[in-house]
């Protein structure tokens, strides 16, 4: 007899076969063995026959045999139920099974842990689920029911439900019909997890993603799926509509001469005051700084556009009082129409921006309007593309290296590699000159081979001198598209005779956004080839944990906005524990980027976030200087 215990849990699974057999033949031979006594002594005068032992004997085998089957399948059937329930009563998920009237037959012990009600609820009253459902979500589950207990199919779907005790809570229903052996519909199985952290943290990550935590305004990159969208309108309906970019004049002096306390104050007040002249159809959005960008879709001409900028200006100019200080400031705001200035977004932005700035510049005029002579940006792409096009043929992209720290020991861990173009008569060129237009043009293809085959030769330096060290590259969607882009690094690697494991590919979240199944695809074959795969930027897109989960990353990489406001801003500050508790949940390793100051330091210590780059630590720089640095710490350790 061999038994299976399950734990946690009180289940024991006998296995019994023969012992059942034993039993049932016990039981028929005796049976048959008292009839053929009583008929004996019944009839006391008959002889006994051979025959009259053998038939009985026959009987009793067959009904022992019949009875053995019998109770065998009742015992397996008992057995495969209670392994069943072995496995699901002790499953974290919620399962259920119900029939079409919404009869629950099954309810696993955990619904209490999700629902706050006990199993017995769900067995006395048929469609409970549908009770708890949370009131906003009902009609959508309502229609998820109609459709799964009409067809045959599983459905996945994410729905709040009210708690026995009013706690809302978020969870994944998965679900699947059953069907009968002729394949009619007779019920419906389902899991249901509680998903309500992950969702909080979604939204938290959303709201960083796409708000701006001083003033809860939309950021850039909302204004930018906002203006996207209303592009999208307008060219269906021939609308015209305005962009304004409001910059706070001399604001620099504020913080300069009062902090940057009372600065926030003021960006504050001002967000207020341009909100109080906005109407239902202008959206206010905050770039950063003091940079204030609207789109205001009802207004269509200059004279609109004039009396309403110059309405916001005038409020602003009126003396402020904050913290006991008076405040003077003014505003100067550019302005461009869409479609006159520009049909795509990002021209339009541009010359909305271009406008300010001209403005700024401007004694007489608070506001001005675009206007083609303000200067031929075409042209500087194309001389941009054209200098790139020279300057790869005379290898002018090199690395940069930004040392990568461990705070907890202040040594450096790696690098992270960062395109610069040097130039003879420009000197050194940032990334951000160039990289926009060779992305544009794809030129960043061969600026990103120019790059790696340095990185490469550098690592092996490295190597022979003792300092072996991983390094990161930057790889842009482009890059990261090209389907032959994989096979070359991996031949670029070989010929340098350098292990994957030494080179770190840094992604951005722009690379799911077109073809997700491409993208994971891709990402399993750097993994598998054994490169570590960082996601940049973390926090700037809207990384959905559902999502990320999904996809093969090692590191998140926090981007600096976060860090930046770490130290005075508790909103920040939550977002950065929450991040740091899911890395740790979900096995991700973390690194800060950006980390400026002491205190940043000590507070993302305390968060155990260990891994950091930023300028309190060193700026990017040339290899010679980031060798000497290696063989430094080399000697001290
Ligand atoms: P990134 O990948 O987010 O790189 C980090 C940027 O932050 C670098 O700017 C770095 O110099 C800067 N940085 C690091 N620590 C601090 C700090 O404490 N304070 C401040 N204010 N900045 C800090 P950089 O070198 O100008 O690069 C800008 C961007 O250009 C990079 O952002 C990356 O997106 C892109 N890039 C650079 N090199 C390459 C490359 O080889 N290929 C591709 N595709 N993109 C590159
Ligand atoms: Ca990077
Ligand atoms: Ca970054």
């Amino acid at each position: 007899m061999c038994s299976y215990t399950l734990k946690p849990g009180s289940v024991t699974i006998r296995k019994l076969k023969w012992t059942v057999y034993l039993k049932s033949y016990a039981i028929t031979f005796s049976a048959v063995g008292i009839a053929f006594s009583i008929q004996y002594f019944l009839v006391l005068d008959q002889k006994i026959k051979l025959h009259f032992l053998i038939a009985p004997f026959f009987v009793a085998l067959v009904l022992g045999t019949f009875l053995a089957y019998f109770n065998n399948i009742r015992t397996r059937l008992k057995e495969s139920n209670e392994q069943f329930r072995a496995v699901v009563d002790i499953a974290e998920e919620f399962i259920y099974y119900r029939n079409l009237d919404g009869i629950y037959q099954y309810a696993s012990p955990s619904c209490e842990k999700l629902t706050g009600y006990p199993p017995s609820t769900f067995y006395q009253i048929p469609n409970f689920m549908n009770d708890i459902i949370h009131a906003q979500d009902r009609e959508f589950w309502m229609g998820h029911i109609h459709s799964i207990n009409d067809k045959r199919d599983t459905e996945t779907l994410d729905v709040r439900i009210v708690t026995k005790s009013g706690e809302i809570k978020w969870m994944k229903h998965i679900c699947a019909t059953v069907s009968d052996e002729n394949g009619q519909q007779i019920g419906v199985r389902a899991s249901n997890v509680d998903i309500t952290q992950q969702k909080d943290h979604d939204n938290q990550i959303f709201n960083m993603a796409f708000y701006d935590p001083l003033t809860n305004l939309p950021n850039r990159r909302l204004f930018e799926k906002n203006l996207e969208s209303m592009i999208a309108k307008a060219k269906e309906t021939n609308d015209v509509f305005a962009i304004m970019f409001l910059d706070l004049d001399r604001f620099k002096n504020i913080n300069d001469s009062f902090g940057h306390k009372l600065g926030d104050k003021v960006l504050i007040e001002v967000t207020q005051l341009v909100i109080n002249h906005c109407r239902d159809n202008c959206l206010v959005s905050r770039f950063g700084g003091d940079e204030f960008v609207l789109i205001c879709s009802e207004i269509e001409n200059s004279e609109q556009a004039i009396k309403f900028a110059t309405n916001i200006i005038k409020s602003i100019e009126q003396p402020m009082y904050i913290d006991d200080v008076s405040i003077y400031i003014s505003a100067s705001v550019g302005v461009a129409f869409y479609p006159d200035d520009g049909a795509d977004m990002s021209i339009l932005v541009r010359n909305a921006d271009t406008a300010m700035y001209k403005s700024k510049k401007d004694v007489s005029n608070k506001v001005l309007f675009y206007n083609t002579e303000f200067g031929d940006e075409a042209s500087h792409f194309l001389s941009t593309e054209h200098s790139i096009h020279k300057a790869l043929d005379a290898q002018e992209f090199i690395p940069y290296y930004q040392p990568k720290i461990d705070m907890s020991s202040g040594k450096i861990i790696g690098a992270e590699a960062l395109a610069r173009w040097v130039t003879y008569e420009q000197g050194i060129i940032m990334p951000d000159k160039f990289i926009g237009v060779a992305e544009e043009t794809s030129q960043i293809v061969d600026i990103g081979k120019q790059i790696t085959e340095r990185v490469l030769t550098d690592i092996n330096l490295w190597k022979s001198i003792g300092c072996e060290i991983p390094v990161s590259i930057n790889v842009s969607v482009r890059q990261f598209a090209n389907s032959s882009y994989f096979s070359e690094l991996i031949a670029l690697l070989k010929s340098q005779n350098i292990n994957p494991a030494m080179l770190e590919i840094e992604i951005t979240e722009q690379v799911f956004l077109g073809d997700l199944v491409m993208a994971k695809h891709r990402l399993n074959e750097f993994r598998s080839a054994g490169f570590k795969i960082a996601l940049d930027d973390f926090g700037t897109g809207y990384s959905s944990m559902s999502y990320l989960q999904e996809l093969p990353i090692d590191i998140l990489k926090i981007d600096k906005s976060f860090i930046d406001n770490l130290a005075h801003d508790k909103k920040s500050l939550a977002i950065m524990k929450a991040i740091s508790s899911l890395s740790r949940d979900l096995h991700y390793e973390m690194i800060a980027e950006g980390v400026e100051n002491e205190e940043q330091k000590n507070i993302l210590l305390g968060l155990d976030c260990i891994d950091a780059q930023g300028y309190h630590f060193y700026k990017p720089m040339p290899q010679d200087e980031f060798t000497e640095l290696l063989k430094k710490q080399n000697k001290s350790a």
